[in-house]
């Protein structure tokens, strides 16, 4: 009872195995020549200000010049290549600068690859009977999407693949609405593969990460590539290959019971490398103590005086994103004696309960949740949607906090020195040549 073929190959910094990958799995078997191409990697975030180690986080470039020229050599000549990156003035993260730092514009010059930032363009109001969601008109219009996730994990919905890459094409409504109280944002994703569906996935698993999904994670490399016309059976061997069961995956899980489809891959040929041989192991979840007062390093670093509860999926990839930056300007700022009865909140259901002199509020969601709350003794609020670095700053600051964004600078930089002396991490494979 085989429906669905995926191959798994070593890349071994050999091109070749892209297209090798791609013909294993049948991938472009329903491939016409006059087909309009949409090529959706995963460019989740960018930044033109700190050291970005991209290792895991985005799409390499390799793979994106090894599937266009592979497209081309195939007589395609309608090709574009879209993406929606987070937007982010004062890290320079923008689809328009990710298009640009990655080498696309060589692209459009060799192989007359055209660039879409989604958000340029107007998106498609789709109906899910439960919802609705704002889809880039790109992908209805397409004839064959090609979907270039990265094999990482990620802190909300355990791994990041080829489902999940496909909440890129949303607006930034949507995306906001998938971090809601009341529905789980795997269903979201669940139910959006529904409706938008790749014809080819190839999971770029040259490096993986834990803990992502972006740069505070850890990277390795793995190595590997993952191809299939059907992006369940791609991301169910990604799952494996990051070392998690497909049925402990929520979103795999939803969309599966949707379609009748055994969690167990006996649907699911894999050709080329043995699984098991390739696996790793890969934390997804960052550690909060047990009284989930705190992350468990503040804990080790004997930081008290705060409650930091752990986020929750209400929290949606812009606060995620300057989530951690607060937690690190709050580690620097720490001066070996408790902080004085403080806590911080953030998302769209966390409600303060009272006990603390201030509460710090972060982001217009929290702010707003709790703008009435008789419990809080003295809220100050952190706006923006996201806050933006320097308003986090100021209000650290105002509120007695040493905070600087030149800590902030140190950390990113000893975090990318993580990875500059190894030779298996190649900033290469994010360039592409003139
Ligand atoms: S304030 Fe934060 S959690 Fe709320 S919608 Fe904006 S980015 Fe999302």
């Amino acid at each position: 009872m085989i429906y669905s073929k995926a191959s798994l190959l070593k890349f071994h910094d050999y091109k070749q195995r892209v297209r090798q990958a791609v013909e294993m799995c049948g991938g472009l078997k329903h491939l016409r020549t006059s087909d309009r191409v949409l090529i959706k990697p995963n460019l989740v975030m960018w930044d033109s200000v700190y050291p970005f180690p991209k290792y895991g986080v985005i799409t390499t470039s390799l793979l994106v010049e090894e599937m266009v020229k592979l497209l081309s050599d195939y007589g395609c000549s309608d090709i574009t290549l879209g993406e929606a990156t987070i937007k982010d003035q004062d890290l320079g993260s923008s689809t328009k600068a990710a298009f640009a730092g990655l080498g696309y514009h060589s692209l459009q010059k060799k192989y007359g690859l055209k660039l879409v930032d989604f958000d340029d363009e107007p998106f498609v109001e789709t109906d899910f009977g439960e919802f609705s969601l704002n889809i880039a008109r790109q992908a209805f219009e397409t004839d064959f999407l090609i979907n270039l996730p990265v094999l990482k994990t990620h802190s909300q919905t355990k791994v990041s693949l080829g489902l999940k890459n496909l909440k890129g094409c949303l607006d930034l409504k949507s995306k906001i609405r998938c971090h809601n109280r009341e529905i789980p944002l795997e269903h979201f994703i669940a139910r959006l593969g529904e409706t938008i569906s790749p014809r080819l996935t190839v999971i770029d698993g040259i490096y993986a990460l834990e803990r992502g999904p972006i740069f505070n994670g850890k990277a390795y490399r793995s190595d590997l590539l993952i191809a299939s016309g059907d992006t369940y059976a791609a991301d169910w061997v990604g799952c494996r290959a990051l070392g998690l069961e497909p049925s402990e995956v929520p979103y795999l899980a939803d969309f599966a019971a949707a379609r009748d489809l055994p969690l167990d891959g006996s649907t699911i040929q894999v050709v080329g490398e043995a699984l098991d041989h390739v696996s790793t192991n890969l934390e997804w979840d960052w550690e909060w103590n047990k009284e989930n007062s705190a992350p468990e390093v503040f804990d080790r670093l004997g930081i008290r005086g705060i409650y930091y509860p752990k986020y929750d999926q209400t929290l949606c990839s812009g606060c995620s994103h300057m989530n951690n930056l607060m937690l690190i300007l709050l580690l620097g700022a720490y001066r070996e004696k408790p902080f004085s009865g403080v806590e911080y909140l953030g998302g769209k259901a966390t409600l303060s309960q009272g006990g603390y002199e201030k509460t710090f509020l972060f982001g217009n969601c929290a702010v707003g949740l709790n703008k009435n709350n008789p419990a809080i003794q003295e809220a100050v609020k952190i706006k923006g949607c996201p806050p933006a670095a320097a308003e986090i700053v100021r209000v650290l600051n105002e509120h007695g906090l040493p905070a600087s964004l030149d800590m902030y600078a140190a950390y990113r930089e000893a975090h990318a020195a993580r990875y500059k002396e190894k030779s298996e991490f190649n900033e290469a494979h994010f360039t592409i040549q003139e």
